[in-house]
């Protein structure tokens, strides 16, 4: 077992655990109890692949960009998550997610998303399964993130709004909460990322895996090795990054790269660049990497990227950092709107603007021209139209 893997009591080197209201305790102890041995089980395990293969349009291509490598001078391939079914690799965790619920005998699923992204992701395969799914979004964000709002509600989810408490990113979350703790029995909580109490940072870990045990598989079909000189992609919450660097995190031939959004820049205040002005701490139930204040407040984020205006990261990528077996570099959000622009007119394919921080990472490292460096193009850029037009830069 590798030092990257979760230990038993929840934790990632100095990260983790799960700091919890002793009211959740039973809900994430049968969680924590029973994870293990059903996503290992063949019976599940049958299920998952073949939603992912004949539902979400798995193995995603791995596509080496000729202009791409021709312009960097090294050999680029491109992990092609924007072509799953919902248009990013959220859904690979919602798909496992679910089918874990069922098999808990639960009906009603529960999410919090900020964005929505991760709402729609849920939203899906809750109708997918005929499931009641109840997302809970800031009344802020159901403003701003309307078309997502809207498409929840055309795969037949409840939109509710937190209007509770003080208004602060958390509200989604704690309304979420409370609604398990008053429904623990029927209702699971699907959490989009890599982030909360154990076990949760794990078991999306584990379906989101799926990426690099792809990866590798088409790799050595088309190169004389498994594995890649780099593997870089951009970090949120820290899902997809943690699924592309899973069967890698023991090879240290492979260099692991993590984007993060720097908003207007590190100093400005205005960034979510954790890994850089973040300090260790509680959030989400975790302890992990978060930016806060002098006296522990969470400090609000922003990033041009919806996916990656988040205060924290995840635990792994927290013990990641500290250890130095991945390195961080901070995307503004002007560098990451010219390599989205940059992908459009090279290869024919508009990133997610979440994505595009990973790829402005390109012009950061001194490749060498053999070197093999595998981008993990998290989701596509439709969702982001608006915000290319308003940036207007192409
Ligand atoms: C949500 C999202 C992210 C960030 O989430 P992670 O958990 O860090 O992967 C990145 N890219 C896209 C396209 C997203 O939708």
């Amino acid at each position: 077992m590798s030092s990257f893997n979760v230990s038993d009591t929840g934790y990632y080197g100095n990260f983790g655990g799960a700091y919890i209201p002793e009211m959740l305790f039973p809900n994430v102890e049968e969680l924590r109890s029973n994870y293990l041995e059903i996503i290992t089980s063949e019976d599940f395990q049958n299920q998952f692949e073949q939603l992912l293969e004949t539902y979400v349009g798995r193995p995603t291509p791995l596509y080496y960009a000729d202009r791409l490598s021709k312009k960097y001078g090294t050999k680029i391939y491109l992990k092609r998550e924007d072509l799953c079914h919902t248009g990013a690799h959220k859904v690979n965790n919602t798909i496992g997610q679910i089918l874990l619920a069922k098999k808990l005998g639960k009906e009603k699923i529960i999410a919090e998303t900020g964005a929505g992204q991760h709402g729609v992701a849920t939203a899906t395969v809750c109708a997918l399964m005929g499931m009641e799914c109840i997302g809970y979004m800031r009344e802020v964000d159901m403003g701003r993130q309307r078309p997502n709002v809207e498409r929840m509600k055309i795969l037949g989810a409840d939109v509710k709004a937190a209007t509770s408490g003080s208004k602060t990113l958390k509200d989604a979350t704690n309304e979420a909460m409370r609604h398990w703790i008053n429904n623990p029995d029927d209702t699971h909580y699907i959490i989009g990322s890599v982030v909360g109490p154990h076990p949760y940072p794990d078991m999306v870990a584990r379906f989101q895996s799926v990426i690099s045990k792809e990866i590798k598989h088409q790799l050595s079909r088309v190169e004389n090795s498994d594995s890649p000189d780099y593997v870089i992609a951009c970090v949120g919450g820290g899902s997809n990054a943690a699924g592309a660097f899973y069967h890698f995190l023991d090879d240290d031939n492979v260099k692991l790269i993590a984007a993060e959004a720097a908003g207007h820049g590190i100093e400005t205040g205005k960034s979510a660049a954790t890994t850089f002005i973040g300090k260790s701490g509680v959030l989400h139930g975790s302890k992990t990497l978060l930016m806060q204040t002098k006296d522990g407040q969470v400090v609000e984020p922003h990033s041009i990227s919806a996916g990656l205006d988040y205060p924290g990261i995840g635990p792994l990528h927290a013990h990641l950092f500290d250890s130095k077996r991945a390195l961080f570099y901070a995307i503004t959000d002007e560098e990451a709107m010219i390599a989205g622009v940059e992908l459009s007119k090279l290869e024919g394919i508009i990133p997610a603007i979440e994505s595009a921080h990973a790829l402005a990472v390109l012009d950061k490292i001194k490749f060498d021209q053999n070197d093999i460096v595998v981008l993990n193009l998290s989701g596509r850029g439709d969702k982001d139209l608006e915000t290319y037009i308003k940036w207007g830069k192409y």
